[in-house]
């Protein structure tokens, strides 16, 4: 088993379903209310571990009833707890979040403990960078924290995996330390400027990122699959058609199981595939973490499918 040290926030998504996004000033009697767990760096531990990782999390939570439910979901699914930090200062971050009826969505997300996550936090938890074989971040928790990991894992010569999300235009000096870039279509556009609307377009925006450092480039394009651009491979990888019910954490449960692929140092190719297969089974079911399918159903779904072909 190959060990993935994911870095990054964990929330508490607090949904309803309305008829229609309130206005200001206004109060709109809901539906049903949930509550799942989320953040995008627990997304992605969750689905790096169930795609079959030993992940070890370092993350920061609130001292409250948010964050001790997070830490056991954390150990339900064999994540590694040790370098989850309880904050005092800070609530444990939540997102309150409206969907309505025609699937529009307004999110309003306090980062609380997330935010404290800084750049000493990395250095304490060094210890968890011995052994691990890739490092994962995405943008939800300061951007210096980020560059604190990046360097940590470029001394070990650790991998570095950067999820772009959400976006945020990022330094050259800061992308030059990434080795793998998972960008979606809009956080490419902020990053490069390119509107991605074709295959060509996202073929220039994957070059134009891949001059500026990253080894791998990887173009996510919802339903239209992704485009990656590294050595060995280039080349668009289609989405596994399935019926989608909640696309909500694919570009996580992708970014999850494709650091586990690319930590067993499988070829792209096939890393790419397996990463696709889980965020297609991803979208076929509700929810965020819940949604992270299992390493044995990533692998019989491959199997069934047989793989789309990679031009
Ligand atoms: P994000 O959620 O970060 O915006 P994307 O929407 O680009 O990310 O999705 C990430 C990956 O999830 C895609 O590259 C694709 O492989 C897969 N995916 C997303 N939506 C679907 C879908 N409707 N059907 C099948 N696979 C999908």
């Amino acid at each position: 088993m190959k060990t993935v040290l994911v870095v990054g926030s964990s929330n508490t998504d607090m949904i309803i379903r309305v008829a229609h996004i309130p206005r200001p000033g206004e109060t709109v009697l809901g539906g049903d209310f949930s509550m799942a767990p989320g953040g995008k760096g627990a997304n992605q531990a969750v689905a790096a571990a169930r795609a079959g990782g030993r992940v070890r999390l370092i993350a920061r939570v609130g001292e409250d009833v948010f964050g001790e439910r997070a830490v056991l979901n954390f150990e339900a699914d064999g994540i590694e707890v040790r370098f989850v930090l309880r904050d005092g200062r800070a609530a444990s971050g939540v997102a309150l979040i409206n969907v309505a009826a025609d699937g529009q969505n307004s999110i309003s997300v306090a980062s609380g403990a997330n935010a404290f996550l800084v750049p000493e936090d990395v250095l304490k938890a060094e210890p968890a960078f011995e052994g691990a074989d890739i490092v994962l971040m995405q943008l939800e928790t300061p951007v210096e924290t980020v560059r604190a990991a990046a360097e940590l894992a470029s001394i070990r010569g650790i991998p570095f995996m950067l999820n772009p999300a959400p976006a945020r235009p990022l330094g050259d000096d800061l992308l030059a330390t990434v080795g793998v870039l998972t960008p979606n279509e809009t956080e490419t556009e902020i990053l490069t400027g390119i509107k991605v609307e074709t295959g060509e377009d996202a073929r220039r925006a994957a070059a134009a990122l891949r001059a500026r450092g990253p080894r791998l480039v990887v173009v996510t394009l919802g339903d239209k699959g992704c485009y990656a651009a590294g050595e060995g491979f280039e080349g668009a990888v289609p989405a596994f058609q399935v019926r989608a019910v909640d696309t909500t954490a694919a570009g996580d449960v992708f970014c999850g199981a494709l650091a586990v692929a690319l930590a067993e140092k499988r070829p792209t190719a096939d890393a790419l595939r397996f990463a696709s297969a889980a965020a297609a089974l991803s979208v076929t079911k509700l929810g965020a973490q819940p949604s992270a399918p299992r390493r044995a159903e990533i692998d019989r779904f491959l199997i069934d499918r047989a793989g789309p072909p990679t031009t």
